[in-house]
């Protein structure tokens, strides 16, 4: 099979021919019906040589869902056919945090080399995908793996980010989300299904808010010019300012702005990996303002999400391309130009 596959660090992933991977005992074959293609793809390909411990190559593609196609020895639990979200952050599987189903803070991540499919092993853009234990496949029931996939990163980040900070999203409170991509789409969604926080929403791009505005977001901004940004969105949330904001983009531009319209005892999270640094220290952001930079959500996290789009709750704005379209769609969510999520799918091939 074919395989678009990172070879070399700083250079543009490649197509390679494959074997088809034969599960050993555990691990499940998955037959892929959606790689959604995310931000942090760009990010990777651009970072040096030894930023992560991770060989090379591998296959691109940490955010898919498809049907189970071979149980390897062992395997109980799931079904051939079955169609499954790929839970992506692949841990040891035996530490405190793996057994509390928090495999994305895996206390031997250092050990593993890898942080899962996509992202150091062989990821989700081609035609099959090896998961390496059944535990990490979240059935998908009636939805449509092609649709679904985006779940599984696009949705799972931001709604752990949403939901470890629930307690501070009382009715009447202001929040704030950064960047409305393949993330922050399904961000404005999710606070609008968990909370009864009126929704800011911040881009540098019109379409963008304008579809923030359709999925819920009350006040909508554009920051390209910098200078109001702040302002507007201290008039609409008065003086008590934002109990939480959500910088899905983490330049330093809007970690600027994210520290200028935060309140007190408020909750700024970065899940964005835009380079930009805040500086953390008395006087320097508001009393009581917590800062934290997570990565994607737990598995039961995912089975949540899963259920929060199987009641109509949040839906993926999604577009929908070969893999062998990977070099123009990476492009594309390069230059700004892919709205909600692009999810390459091996059966348009
Ligand atoms: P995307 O390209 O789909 O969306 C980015 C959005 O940000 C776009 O709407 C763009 O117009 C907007 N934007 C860009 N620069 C901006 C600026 N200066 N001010 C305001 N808006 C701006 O990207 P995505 O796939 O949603 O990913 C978003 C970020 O989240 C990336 O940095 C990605 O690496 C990161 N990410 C982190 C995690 C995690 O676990 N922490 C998981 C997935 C993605
Ligand atoms: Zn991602
Ligand atoms: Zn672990």
């Amino acid at each position: 099979m074919k395989a678009y596959q990172l070879t070399a660090w700083q250079q543009p992933p490649e197509f390679r021919d494959v074997e088809v991977p034969e599960p050993g005992p555990g691990q499940v074959l998955v037959k892929v019906g959606g790689a959604g293609a995310c931000h942090s793809d760009l990010h990777l390909m651009e970072w040096p040589e030894g930023t992560f411990a991770w060989d090379l190559p591998f296959t691109l593609g940490h955010e898919n869902a498809g049907w189970v196609e071979v149980l390897g020895a062992g395997v109980k639990g799931v079904e051939v056919g079955e169609a499954v979200a790929v839970y992506g952050p692949w841990g040891c599987g035996r530490c405190r945090a793996c057994r509390l189903s928090r495999e994305n803070f895996c206390e031997r991540a250092a050990e593993l080399r890898a942080l899962g499919g996509g992202l150091g092993l062989n990821g989700g853009l081609a035609e099959y995908l090896l998961v390496p234990a059944a535990r990490l496949l979240v059935p998908l029931g009636d939805l449509d793996p092609v649709d679904a996939a985006p779940l599984s990163d696009a949705a799972l980040t931001p709604y752990h980010a949403v939901k470890r900070n629930l307690h501070k999203l009382a009715p009447g409170t202001a929040v704030v989300v950064i960047g409305v991509g393949g993330l922050g789409h399904m961000a404005v969604q999710l606070l609008r299904a968990l909370s009864g926080a009126r929704v800011v929403a911040v881009d540098i791009d019109d379409r963008r808010l304008e579809h923030a505005r359709e999925l819920g977001a009350e006040l909508v901004v554009n920051s390209r010019d910098g200078a109001d940004a702040a302002e507007r969105i201290r008039a609409f949330t008065g003086a008590r300012r934002a109990a939480f904001v959500l910088d899905c983009v983490g330049a330093q531009p809007t970690l600027d702005l994210a520290v200028q319209i935060v309140g007190r005892n408020s909750q700024l999270t970065v899940v964005g990996v835009g380079g930009g640094v805040i500086q953390l220290g008395q006087l320097t952001l508001p009393f009581g303002c917590s800062v934290c930079t997570p990565l994607w959500g737990t598995r039961a996290e995912l089975q949540e999400v899963i259920a929060l789009a199987q009641n109509g709750r949040i839906h993926v704005d999604a577009h929908y391309f070969g893999i062998a379209e990977g070099p123009r769609v990476l492009q594309e969510l390069r230059e700004g130009k892919i709205m909600g999520r692009a999810v390459l799918v091996p059966d348009l091939d």
